[in-house]
């Protein structure tokens, strides 16, 4: 079974919801952080990179220009010992030595003195000499630290040493990009630099400035060559694009707290706007007036809970939709187009109209309809309001009202008729009686006169019991007109209705109607008066003959013989029987008993209608049911039920009568 969401969880989450959103305002800055912290992490590899490189670059700088000092230095090497195979034949003294262009040659190079030993290390010669030596010496020496080198060679148990300036050595043998690059130092195995690219001779620890040193042994043992970058690189945060990084970072600062300001105010002003709407929801659901709004052309665009519940149907099946709609009555489709049409053009009454809708389950109500313009935010006119009012139940009073100004016209009508009747059959009473005593009179003189013809004498007895019949009717229906009860008694129904037929013998022969009986044998005895239901049923056959004959075409009387009667009596349950009295005329055409057997109804030129009326009021008198409807025969059938005749019943409505009766007479006394 699906779980539904209940208010409270609705609620909660409805409020998580807002809360994430009212946090949207983070959502930049948490992106730039992002991306920065991303940019960051991107210029720190760079930057390792870079150093890697650069350490690199610098080894392998390091590395050739320590392989080019050895060269040089090789070189020289070589010289001197050139210079060791020419000593010998050379006079040992200064211009023996000067006399050989090695030496002078040395000297414009980088040597700074030749000095030539005996096997005791003294002196045989050395050069320069300060006077012979103006203008040999290179002028860089000058400007050179003042520490040297020297360069020795064996010659048998003499020796040669050469003192030559490593700061020469460094300049000259240093390509100028590399020096232009790096700071150079020669540095001995104390620490102490032996020459310098620089002036600055002293070695300067700088943190940032990388440098490497290495070994450069050979003709120069225990030095190291030491290659420093003459600029420390900037480290990565101060790059330039991190620099811009940082004012974007401050500028989205700046733009969040703008933006989260802005996210406030908006949802300050949501929060008062939702407040309002869900009061104008609450305002329009417990209205009692419907509401609905619908555009230009007719469509549905709103309506409130009230109209909902007045027409049946939910506001999802109700809005979008377009005429016809369903909760107009769909037999009259036609002409509520025509009023929408009308309205829709706006000529609507500005007092309202009223309307006949259906209700989803069937039932109709009336309604009154205010139509009003619907304006929008612009001031322009989208389509209609429409305020409804459910005015059924003031229908149905006013209608109700009506019926009972009318019902007690006509009890007032049934009143006077009553009377005229009841005054009548006592008007009547007394011409029967004279002509009943005339009548008995009449025989008794002719039996003492001796007159016996039969014929004669039979017409006069039959002539009598019929005034006395007469008399009787005349007695009962006063009796029932001034609301006296009924003579109840035990009745056949069956021999009621063949006494009714008999006194209707001549009509049906003139209307040529068959008449076709089905008694049920065995049919149990009613508790009625047996004078008055004769008079329904006589009522009854009487206007089944009337339709009969009303199916014949008037130009054409003689053709008859088409009808048929039928009468049928049956038990209905355990305590009731039924009579029906089925025709083969017109039918009833959709009317009902309660429309038929109202006061004065009739169809009939020279018709009353009040025999129906009477019938069913002397059927329920008899605490009995009458109905109408189609029959097989295919005209109208009349149909009855009565309680059937119980003994036990009878002699208890016999006692509750004679006591009714002494309450009356002691009532007058
Ligand atoms: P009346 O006979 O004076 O018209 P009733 O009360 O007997 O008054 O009948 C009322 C109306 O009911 C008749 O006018 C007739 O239109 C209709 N009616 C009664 N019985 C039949 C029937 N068997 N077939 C068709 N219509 C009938």
């Amino acid at each position: 079974m699906p779980v539904l969401p209940s208010p409270a969880s609705e609620a909660v989450a409805h409020a998580r919801w807002a809360a994430l959103r009212r946090g949207l305002w983070l959502l930049p800055l948490l992106a730039s952080l992002l991306f920065v912290i991303g940019v960051l992490a991107w210029a720190y590899r760079a930057d390792l990179a870079e150093r890697e490189d650069r350490r690199t670059t610098l080894i392998a700088d390091a590395l050739s220009s320590e392989a080019q000092l050895q060269g040089m230095l090789g070189a020289e090497m070589a010289h001197v010992q050139d210079l060791a195979r020419q000593l010998p034949r050379r006079a040992r003294s200064a211009e023996g030595l000067l006399a050989s262009p090695d030496v002078s040659e040395g000297l414009r190079r980088l040597w700074l003195s030749v000095t030539w030993l005996d096997d005791k290390n003294r002196i045989l010669a050395h050069v320069p000499d300060q006077n012979a030596l103006a203008g040999l010496l290179p002028g860089e020496l000058a400007d050179g630290p003042g520490l040297s080198a020297h360069l020795t060679q064996a010659m048998g148990v003499e020796s040669l040493v050469v003192r030559y300036s490593p700061t020469l050595l460094l300049r000259r043998g240093i390509p100028w990009w590399l020096a232009h690059k790096y700071d150079m130092q020669l540095i001995d195995s104390s620490e102490q630099v032996i020459a310098s690219l620089d002036q600055t001779p002293l070695r300067t620890d700088s943190p940032g400035r990388e440098s490497y040193m290495v070994s450069v042994g050979g003709n120069m043992p225990g030095a190291f060559l030491e290659l420093s970058l003459r600029e420390a690189p900037p480290p990565f945060w101060r790059t330039l694009p991190l620099v811009l990084m940082g004012g974007f970072l401050g500028l989205m600062l700046v733009a969040t707290q703008l933006l989260r300001r802005q996210v406030q105010r908006i949802s300050r002003t949501e929060a008062a706007w939702r407040t309002e709407a869900a009061w104008r929801q609450a305002m329009e659901d417990s209205a009692l007036v419907g509401l609905r709004a619908r555009d230009a052309e007719g469509r549905i665009l709103y309506v409130n809970r009230t109209f909902c519940s007045m027409v049946g149907l939910s506001a999802e099946q109700l809005v979008g939709l377009q005429p016809p709609m369903p909760y107009w009555p769909p037999d009259a489709l036609d002409e509520v187009m025509l009023r929408h049409k009308r309205n829709l053009e706006g000529r609507a009454p500005r007092d309202g109209y009223e309307a006949l809708w259906c209700h989803q389950d069937g039932r109709s109500l009336n309604v009154m309809v205010f139509e009003s313009p619907l304006i929008d935010a612009r001031g322009q006119q989208t389509g209609w309001m429409g305020s409804i009012i459910d005015i059924t139940a003031r229908k149905r009073l006013e209608e109700r009202e009506r019926h009972q100004a009318e019902a007690m016209a006509q009890q007032s009508r049934l009143t006077t008729l009553g009377e005229v009747a009841s005054a009548l059959a006592h008007q009547l009473n007394q011409p029967l009686t004279v002509i009943m005593g005339y009548n008995a009179g009449l025989q008794r003189m002719l039996l003492d006169a001796g007159y016996d013809n039969q014929a004669v004498l039979h017409a006069l007895a039959q002539q009598g019991d019929q005034a006395a019949e007469a008399g009787r009717i005349v007695r009962r229906i006063r009796e029932f007109l001034t609301r006296r009860a009924p003579q109840r008694e035990a009745c056949d129904l069956g021999a009621v209705a063949r006494r009714a037929a008999a006194l209707l013998q001549r009509d049906l022969q003139a209307a040529d109607v068959q008449l076709q009986w089905a008694l049920a044998p065995g049919l149990p005895l009613v508790f009625a008066d047996p004078i008055l239901l004769e008079q329904v049923l006589i009522n009854l056959l009487r206007n089944a003959v009337d339709a009969i004959r009303s199916q014949v075409p008037t130009d054409r009387p003689e053709a008859t013989g088409l009808g048929s009667i039928r009468i049928t009596a049956q038990p209905s349950g355990q305590r009731f029987v039924r009579l029906d009295v089925e025709d083969s005329g017109p039918g009833l055409q959709g009317r009902t008993v309660k429309h038929l057997s109202a006061p004065f109804y009739s169809t009939k030129s020279d018709g009353m209608g009040m025999g129906l009326a009477i019938c069913r009021s002397v059927i329920e008198v008899h605490h009995g049911g009458m109905d109408a409807g189609n029959s097989s025969l295919g005209g109208a059938g009349f149909s009855f039920t009565l309680p059937v005749f119980d003994a036990q019943l009878h002699e208890a409505s016999l006692a509750e009568e004679d006591a009714r009766a002494s309450l009356e007479s002691e009532g007058r006394t």
